[in-house]
């Protein structure tokens, strides 16, 4: 029986971003965010951008091999909106740096759920230490506040458990991500679907 749901639009556009500018800076807050993007251009790699019409998993040719944007001041709303995760927290360590970690993260469903976008260049370092037992932990706390720990890596999308990691099929575009908890023989379980666009049309209707 599933007791509560969430549903997402699955990997929306999200893209990349330079925090070295103070476009890119975020609202005020009491304490200054200290961190920079530096040398780190991943999310201008692992998302869409459809503006630019750049597909996921691609260099942006206006990114810089040092870091960067090309076409900074002038680039894409949906790249000026974005800020990684580790960019928003300061008590994440450099070796979390997606460039460093080999995948960026983010949240989605109103903070429930932690996103791992892996670069497809290096489809397995998320499954390295120290990353992955972090992964883990957190996937044994976020089902606490009714979220999930999901991993899109080449492959399919992996919802991770502290028992296991569920692959489930790669989300096309327009397909919605369904989460929530259910009771399952072992108790209160959280769960992932993927519903494809047309159901979900349907469903809507
Ligand atoms: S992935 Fe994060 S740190 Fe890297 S460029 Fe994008 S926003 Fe900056
Ligand atoms: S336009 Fe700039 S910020 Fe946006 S993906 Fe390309 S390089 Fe990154």
């Amino acid at each position: 029986m599933t007791l509560t749901t969430h549903r997402a639009e699955t990997r929306s556009p999200a893209p990349a971003t330079n925090a070295a500018t103070p476009s890119n800076q975020a609202a005020p807050s009491r304490r200054a965010n200290l961190k920079m993007c530096g040398e780190c251009n991943l999310c201008c790699k692992v998302y869409d951008v459809e503006d630019l019409e750049k597909k996921a998993g691609h260099h942006c040719h206006h990114s810089g091999r040092q870091g960067g944007c090309g076409i900074w001041g002038l680039h894409p709303k949906s790249c000026q909106d974005f800020k990684c995760l580790w960019l928003k927290h300061d008590d994440m360590s450099g070796l979390w740096r997606p460039d460093n970690a080999g995948f960026v993260m983010r949240l989605e469903a109103g903070g429930r759920n932690v996103i791992i976008d892996v670069d497809p260049d290096r489809p397995h370092a998320w499954k390295s230490e120290p990353y992955y037992s972090q992964i883990k932990a957190w996937s044994e706390i976020m089902p606490r506040n009714e979220g999930l720990v999901l991993c899109y890596a080449p492959e399919g999308l992996y919802v991770v458990t502290p028992m296991e990691d569920l692959l489930l099929r790669a989300p096309k575009k327009g397909d919605v991500l369904e989460t929530g908890m259910e009771i399952s023989l072992f108790g209160l379980q959280p769960f992932a679907r993927v519903i494809p666009a047309k159901e979900a049309t349907r469903k809507r209707a």
